[in-house]
């Protein structure tokens, strides 16, 4: 997903809950990923017909599989959709501009650039345009597509941008990182997430400064995408680097990791993916796809794959750890995630289980503000189309009914005023 920095307040998160909830679970598994190579790319095992009928036949080898691409999910971007392989002629004019953008990336010279371009021919990705009203852009790794929006308030810069940000899931999806396991805690959801997401926007900013050392300075003023603070903050990174004697990559993936952890310093940032990684573990909870907590964990080894581009370039292959604090100052973020989990557990475990009941008590002991909430209700109103609330949003609604509701305390009925 990527988002746009002016809309970024406006916007809700919950269609893209839905899309990933739709498009990447088939019957309580997540297929989207199919049988992945040691080196992390699916054998092109199967052809389905709509690949034959397509104009560009995928190449041999080193090609995904997508599950969802057949004419009925791709039926929304019908011909206008480009391809990197594709020659102009082939391109129609609806999709052209997203055909030249990965042109650009392909020809640069950049590392960056013609990594992205070759890993879009052999994963085979569509590019098209969609209207979209909560984000500027979204892979989908279920039918191996990158939606961009067609919104035209927003430059061809911007939408590279965005290609860059997407394809970049594509990769993630490729080396298998962006698959969840059902039996990890919300937590570990909320640092796959996270992880998968900020290399995604670090992603968007070193093409930016590729494209400015190659006397290229368009991407980098994209101020929809790039604000004049990360500019500046960019410019300084990129200097105090190369000022030593180590290569151009080393430089680059030195500014990629730094960068990395700063993201985690954005509090919008934050909470918006807190609110998605909410919506998306209640979902999976409602869909009775989580199980007991077995062990698993999303692993640092993951994390460092995140910002994976090629072989010779990763500019997340350094991290020393995941960051420690994915909240920021959102307390009431933290006392949901800790409730939820706790949910989780009564539903896997049962609510006798020891595990469960000690973590109640834990819930109790920090009076956590969401005890008592009825998740079958959360679920309920997330999932009502004429919901506006986020996540979070619903969860306070309950936790507020819950305060509403509650009895008087014994001896002080005189104080409680009631509605
Ligand atoms: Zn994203």
């Amino acid at each position: 997903m990527a988002l746009s920095n002016p809309l970024k307040r406006l916007l809700p998160y919950l269609l893209s809950g839905t899309f990933l909830t739709t498009a990447m679970f088939f019957g309580g598994t997540r297929i989207s990923k199919g049988q992945v190579r040691s080196d992390g790319l699916l054998p092109h095992t199967e052809t389905c017909d709509f690949l034959r009928s397509t104009r560009l036949p995928p190449a041999d080898s080193d090609t995904i599989i997508y599950y969802g691409r057949d004419s009925t999910h791709l039926a929304f971007l019908q011909d206008n959709y480009a391809r990197t392989a594709e020659t102009e002629e082939q391109v129609p004019d609806t999709a052209l501009t997203l055909w030249e953008n990965m042109q650009t990336l392909n020809d640069s010279k950049t590392i960056m650039g013609p990594a992205l371009g070759g890993f879009s021919i052999k994963a085979n990705i569509f590019y098209g345009y969609s209207k979209m009203s909560n984000t500027v852009g979204l892979w989908s790794s279920y039918d191996g597509t990158v939606k961009i929006t067609n919104n035209n308030r927003y430059s061809q810069n911007y939408r590279l941008l965005c290609q860059t940000h997407e394809t970049i899931h594509g990769i993630q999806s490729a080396n298998k990182i962006d698959k969840d396991d059902m039996s990890w805690s919300i937590w570990d959801f909320q640092r796959a997430c996270m992880a998968d997401e900020a290399a995604a926007q670090v992603g968007e900013y070193l093409i930016a400064l590729e494209f400015y050392h190659d006397s290229i300075p368009g991407l980098l003023n994209e101020k929809a995408d790039i604000s004049a603070k990360v500019k500046g903050r960019l410019l300084q990174e990129w200097a105090a680097v190369q000022a030593d004697t180590l290569p151009y990559a080393r430089d680059l993936a030195a500014v990629g990791k730094s960068e990395f952890y700063t993201q985690f310093k954005d509090q919008w940032w934050l909470d918006f993916y807190n609110n998605w990684t909410l919506n998306y573990y209640i979902r999976c909870m409602k869909n009775n796809w989580l199980k007991a907590p077995s062990g698993k964990t999303y692993s640092l080894e993951s994390a460092r794959k995140s910002g994976y581009i090629s072989p010779d370039f990763n500019f997340t292959a350094g991290l020393d750890s995941m960051p420690s604090n994915l909240f920021g100052t959102n307390t009431r973020m933290k006392q949901a995630f800790d409730y939820v989990e706790c949910a989780r557990l009564g539903r896997t475990l049962g609510e006798k289980d020891s595990v469960c009941l000690a973590a109640k008590a834990r819930l109790k002991k920090e009076k956590n503000i969401y005890l008592g909430v009825d998740m079958n209700k959360v679920w309920e109103k997330l999932a009502d189309p004429a919901n506006k609330l986020d996540a979070l949003g619903v969860m306070d609604y309950f936790a507020a009914e819950l305060k509403k509701n509650l009895p008087a305390p014994v001896g002080n009925k005189s104080k409680i005023r009631r509605p």
